[in-house]
């Protein structure tokens, strides 16, 4: 069968567009994976005929309900719930939890659409999905919190097993929401099912390394990028935005091999410290008294708090956005190639524009899309699968060995599949195809299901 590749790719974004109305980042999500496609169809031709792509961008069930619960002073909200399982392809549904106020059905369903491809490249046996809620945790009690996962996990269980659907954290959702939501599913199913969540506790089947993993794992990929480049870390300049999961994690890695991270951020503005930001002091005001980044500054004498304002203005080597989508527009990456950055790691999800994109690759800037360079968080939890399954505990020396081994397959993957596909030193498309390529395999495997 002859097929128009252009005319076909424009076809099957048409049709996205259509059917998911006013789903912005879902139809961005979409596009850029479109964007990488056509070199595969121009080889195979199966996957046009079969509609494999078409149906890889139509989630498999998408489930959303209504979430009420009690605050503490005893006025009831309602919140949306989410839960977007995508690809099963591969394995069970596998991605993370988000509570944040603009969580919406389109958000979850580009995170869901990244995951398909992401738990792909880490070569573990995971689908994609994705969740979360509208609900904000910030300046809410630990007992509002508790009651509004109850509530959450009260509809979503259901939708859940390990060998189903396994959910995990996301922004706004860390540990403590992790042990309120398994206690729920405990209660309502009366089975202790560690592999239904990761991120758990790690007195209670939780795996070493999950919480650093993500922040880790993009340092590591990072590492790898200057590898291939005959460079390290070593005195390079680095700037992280977000001062979340992720962020805190990637300053320790960054720093532990030979990087300094001078600045970092949260919404209300960013921190400057030319001697390298102080982790004990940021991880006392973010993870342990859930404070503001400018808590940090009024506590380190070499740091300075800038208030709105844009952390990529900070002049570096190296930028590792790792807040939210879309926190770098053609504007910052304007600035950072002209303040003289060269390696852009996307930590977290989609947060470099397309815009923004297209900046770095004209400037000739090293580019890491998040569906590579954030998955050790996702292989990770995998990992913590593996453990549960075998009732086994691994140290966080194996488990961060294997991590740094995960993260420089998914480069030389990514690598080498840009290479193959004709666009040597591109990892945006040597991810989008070598991660479509094994889910399409698989899908294709199974029937027209
Ligand atoms: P956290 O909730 O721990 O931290 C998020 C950080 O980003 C906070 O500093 C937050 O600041 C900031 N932030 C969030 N939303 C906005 C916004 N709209 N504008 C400005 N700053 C914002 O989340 P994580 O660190 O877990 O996640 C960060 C990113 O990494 C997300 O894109 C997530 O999807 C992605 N990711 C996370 C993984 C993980 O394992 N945790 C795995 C793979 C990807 P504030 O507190 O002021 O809101």
């Amino acid at each position: 069968m002859h097929v128009d590749v252009p005319a076909k790719v424009h076809a099957i974004y048409d049709e996205v567009l259509r059917r998911n109305p006013g789903e912005e980042e879902f139809h961005q999500a979409v596009r850029e994976v479109l964007d990488s496609l056509a070199v595969v169809l121009d080889r195979h031709s199966e996957y046009a005929e079969m509609k494999t792509i078409e149906r890889i961008c139509e989630p498999e069930r998408q489930i959303i309900f209504r979430v009420p619960w009690q605050d503490d002073r005893g006025e009831v909200q309602i919140n949306r719930g989410f839960r977007v399982e995508f690809n099963s392809a591969l394995g069970p549904y596998k991605g993370g939890l988000r509570f944040h106020p603009s969580v919406n059905l389109g958000i979850v369903k580009f995170l869901g659409f990244e995951q398909i491809f992401k738990n792909a490249l880490t070569g573990m046996p995971i689908g994609g999905g994705k969740g979360g809620s509208d609900f904000d945790p910030k300046g809410r009690s630990d007992a509002e919190v508790m009651r509004f996962c109850q509530s959450f996990m009260t509809e979503l269980y259901r939708h859940l097993g390990e060998y189903t659907d396994v959910p995990a954290g996301d922004i706004g959702v860390g540990a403590r929401e992790i042990g309120y939501l398994f206690g729920q599913y405990k209660r309502i199913t009366n089975r202790y099912e560690s592999g239904v969540l990761t991120g758990k506790g790690l007195g209670w089947g939780g795996a070493l390394v999950r919480t650093e993993a993500t922040g880790y794992g993009a340092a590591f990929f990072a590492e790898a990028m200057m590898t291939v480049r005959g460079e390290t870390f070593e005195g390079k300049r680095v700037v992280i935005s977000g001062s979340g999961n992720v962020a805190v994690y990637g300053i320790e890695k960054v720093h532990s091999l030979g990087g300094t991270v001078v600045a970092c951020s949260d919404s209300s503005g960013y921190v400057v410290d030319e001697d390298g930001i102080d982790l004990e002091v940021l991880k006392q005001v973010k993870e342990r008294e859930r404070g503001r980044i400018s808590d940090y500054a009024d506590r380190v004498a070499s740091a300075e708090f800038v208030e709105g304002g844009s952390v990529w203005d900070v002049p570096c080597e190296v930028a590792v956005p790792s807040a939210t989508q879309n926190e770098l527009d053609d504007d910052a990456a304007t600035v950072l190639a002209r303040n003289g950055c060269r390696y852009v790691i996307e930590g977290a999800n989609m947060p470099t524009t397309p815009s923004a994109v297209k900046v770095f690759r004209d400037a000739g800037v090293a580019f890491a899309p998040g569906k590579a360079a954030n998955a050790g968080g996702v292989a990770t939890s995998a990992l913590e699968m593996q453990q549960n399954a075998s009732r086994d505990r691994w140290t966080f020396e194996h488990s961060e060995a294997r991590l740094a081994e995960i993260m420089r397959d998914i480069h030389t993957r990514c690598h080498e599949t840009a290479e193959e596909y004709g666009s040597p030193g591109d990892l945006v498309l040597g991810a989008n195809v070598a991660g479509f390529l094994q889910v399409a395999e698989a899908v294709h495997a199974h029937g027209l299901i």
